[in-house]
């Protein structure tokens, strides 16, 4: 599927310090590899509403990973997928009375734009989940060859032959201290992980799994539900996880280094796609797993049901500038939840028009000290608050100075806002 455009990033004088992240499996900051290529995947959205606050800063999130990357010379391999077909998508259109394939298409766009609109970097492959179903389907093949998966008989009102993975076989290794059991990832006991599961897609109770927390791998088609050939596994359409992990094992080395995504996909998503990794290739899906705080307003979970959505799009067409909105997400570091709320926007868009005073009279020799600022802070775990209080300080001294503006430093600190934090000046 075609990705977005990128704007050019610039390139800065001077060198970005060892990068170090916080790894949610690991439970601690640990120290990036300052060599060779790095490679990143990031969930993406299911097309059925538009991108709101809490997709988008965690998109920024990655994107400050993807920035510091190349800011420290190292080539980045970024790949996202689109899950174009799944439950909540199809109940959508279903709902709203349109075409499930439309919906998606028409969401995908509005995805894109507003990523553009807000200088995310494009992913290097952007790729659906339909798109996918070939690849998709061999691996659940293997899976069930290998044991490791199994078939669900039919139900009331449940067909004959949906497969799940059966997270107890796949967990039983004699070997290798990196293998993947139920929890490496999110380190949860097992009433969280129920709670969880059923909260955010799984289906516990379903009858005939040899165990609640077994996640689905291919839905066996359905009266009125898309379903795309499946060889063995006959006529469907694959489960979310598996989506994710046979995409990124098609593009990405195994392990790749960062598997990126809000803390809300931590379990069952993440968890789920590390074991199937696992199970596929024999070595872990990635180095390192990052997760993005919530994003609320004004203090209560944003949420569909509740109404209270701050959507990227709908800002824009009010006529608000990106880079505002990017600079709002920014002043929250990555890991924090957060509230979107009036008087922080206002603040965004204060900081910026000060910013842009500074630039104006940069003095002379000032750029240099303030990007090793900025640098510094990224380094450390994506420190956005950090660099946005270097620039700060920097624009503090520049608008009380009031010098002519030396051109030189201008355009550095223009690149460096745009290079290191994706804020056009
Ligand atoms: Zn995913």
């Amino acid at each position: 599927m075609k990705s977005w455009t990128s704007r050019p990033v610039p390139v800065l004088p001077g060198t970005m310090p060892a990068l170090r992240l916080f790894d949610t499996a690991q439970g601690s900051e640990v120290a990036l590899p300052a060599g060779g290529e790095q490679s990143m995947y990031v969930c993406g959205i299911t097309p059925y509403d538009a991108t709101h606050m809490g997709h988008a800063a965690s998109y920024v999130a990655f994107d400050l990973l993807n920035r510091a990357w190349r800011d420290a010379g190292q080539r980045v391999s970024y790949v996202q997928n689109v899950t174009d077909v799944d439950d909540p998508l199809l109940e959508r259109a279903t709902a709203t009375g349109v075409d499930w394939r439309e919906l998606a298409a028409s969401q995908i766009q509005l995805f894109q734009t507003d990523m553009e609109a807000l200088n995310v970097l494009a992913p290097d492959h952007y790729v659906g989940a339909v798109e996918s179903v070939p690849v998709i389907v061999p691996a659940i093949e293997r899976l069930l060859r290998d044991g490791l998966a199994y078939r669900v008989p039919g139900t009331a009102g449940e067909p004959d032959g949906d497969v799940y993975y059966d997270v107890e076989a796949a967990g039983k290794h004699t070997v290798a201290p990196d293998a993947w059991t139920l929890g490496s990832v999110s380190h949860l006991g097992e009433s969280e992980m129920l709670e969880l599961f059923a909260e955010r897609g799984g289906d516990p109770g379903r009858a005939g799994k040899r165990q609640a927390l077994d996640p689905l791998l291919w839905r066996v088609a359905r009266e009125g539900e898309p379903s795309w050939p499946g060889g063995e596994l006959g006529e469907g359409r694959p489960g979310w996880h598996i989506e994710c992990t046979v995409i990124a094992q098609q593009y990405l080395p195994a392990p790749f280094t960062v598997q990126g995504g809000g803390s809300d996909l931590i379990f069952p998503h993440h968890e789920m796609g590390a074991g199937h990794a696992y199970s596929l290739s024999g070595v872990p899906l990635a180095h390192h797993y990052a997760h993005a705080g919530m994003v609320g307003l004004d203090g209560e979970k944003m949420s569909k049901s509740k109404g209270n959505l701050v959507l990227v799009s709908k800002l824009r067409a009010e006529g608000e500038e990106p880079a505002a909105i990017r600079l709002a997400i920014l002043a929250h570091h990555y890991r924090s939840d957060w509230s979107w709320t009036a008087e922080g926007f206002a603040g965004a868009k204060d900081r910026l028009a000060t910013w842009r005073r500074a630039l104006a009279v940069a003095p002379e020799g000032s750029a240099a000290g303030v990007i090793a600022e900025m640098r510094s802070a990224l380094a450390a775990d994506l420190n956005a608050p950090g660099a946005l209080a270097a620039m700060d300080r920097w624009a503090a001294a520049a608008n009380s100075a009031a010098s002519a503006g030396c051109r030189h430093d201008q355009a550095l600190v223009s690149d460096a806002a745009d290079a290191l934090l994706g804020v056009v000046l």
